[in-house]
């Protein structure tokens, strides 16, 4: 793309950008961030031309690096991909080795898609809550808004493997069917948390949160955590502001957790991946997941961001 929505073009050999190794694409993904990129909203590229898509998955075609040969599966995600560098929507792209992770023994290469960026958000906001001193035995509710998209759906998912009695926060009641299926135990109406109470505090009722949407949702679901408890604040489709006043924290001792996918460190990366390897139900996984081909990605695109999508999105790239 050059600075508007994306299309379609053919590059060669000599567009490859600057790395040590060159993958032959697979799988790509598209999530939210995605959707911005691709219909050039959301100041997510920054250097243009581009290549969207901010995962991918391949088989290493050529190396320079030690760590990698040819015939490795690997996934590369975030980072500088669709932002400075360019990304997982084309069928052969190169980067520095040290971005890679190999991909897990038992799962496919189309899985670790399924998982991307938003899988592997989820697992460091349960990573996250568990360094806080979250564990299953402590009883209670964990809440997860945005419940049914890429983030939320694989968080549901996951928490619910480890013991933790769910409360999913869905704007589609449509979905409830399929978030059960997930693990969900309990609901609760996407409007509800949106209201603002006008209070501090409010009535305890989280022991963990993991938060997809900011704003005045990622507020009240402070407000509502119980004593030492955790919030794991990831995304902003609900607003970047964040009109909430310390006494949760000085109070009740609540701690709010940032979490960010894109620069995460490689040994957290990798740690991160093994846990999904073990930890996410792959028929959980599979029925969070649909498939799209390249030439679909702007009509996706336009469907993601404005919250038609459900669970994850793999974007079959060969
Ligand atoms: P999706 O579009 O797949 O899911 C977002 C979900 O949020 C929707 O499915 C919907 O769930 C809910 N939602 C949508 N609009 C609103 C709204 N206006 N108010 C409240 N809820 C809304 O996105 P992803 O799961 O890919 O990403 C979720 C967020 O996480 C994004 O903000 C993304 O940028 C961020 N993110 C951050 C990362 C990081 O490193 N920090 C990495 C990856 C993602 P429902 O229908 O169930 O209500």
């Amino acid at each position: 793309m050059d600075d508007g929505p994306a299309r379609f073009q053919r590059l060669s050999e000599a567009d490859l950008p600057e790395g040590d190794v060159t993958i032959k694409v697979r799988y790509s993904t598209l999530n939210y961030k995605d959707g911005l990129a691709v219909l050039g909203k959301g100041k997510i590229v920054r250097r243009f031309p581009m290549v969207c898509g901010v995962d991918l998955a391949g088989v290493v075609e050529s190396s320079q690096s030690q760590e990698w040969q040819p015939g490795d599966e690997v996934i590369a995600t975030g980072f500088g991909l669709s932002e400075l560098h360019p990304g997982g929507y084309a069928e052969r792209q190169r980067v520095p080795g040290e971005w890679l992770v190999r991909k897990p023994a038992s799962l496919e290469l189309s899985q670790t898609m399924a998982i991307g960026t938003a899988g592997l958000t989820a697992m460091l906001c349960v990573l996250a809550l568990e360094r806080a001193g979250l564990s299953p035995e402590q009883g209670g509710e964990v809440l997860v808004t945005g419940a049914a998209g890429g983030v939320g759906s694989v968080a549901v998912a996951l928490l619910a493997e480890l013991g933790y009695s769910v409360t999913a926060s869905t704007g589609r009641p449509e979905t409830r069917g399929y978030l059960k299926e997930l693990g969900a135990a309990a609901f609760i109406d996407r409007s509800e948390l949106a209201t603002d109470s006008g209070r501090l505090l409010d009535s305890r009722r989280w022991i963990a949160v993991v938060d997809t949407v900011g704003g005045t949702t990622l507020a009240t679901a402070v407000k509502q955590t119980h004593y030492a408890g955790a919030v794991a604040a990831c995304g902003h489709v609900g607003g970047t502001d964040l009109p909430l006043s310390v006494m949760p924290l000085i109070i009740r001792g609540v701690q709010l957790l940032g979490i960010d996918a894109v620069q995460c460190p490689l040994p957290l990366r990798e740690h991160a991946w093994q846990r999904l390897a073990r930890d996410l139900p792959l028929a959980k996984l599979d029925s969070t997941t649909s498939y799209g081909n390249l030439d679909e990605v702007p009509q996706l695109a336009e469907k993601i961001v404005s919250g038609q999508i459900r669970g994850r999105l793999v974007i079959r790239v060969d």
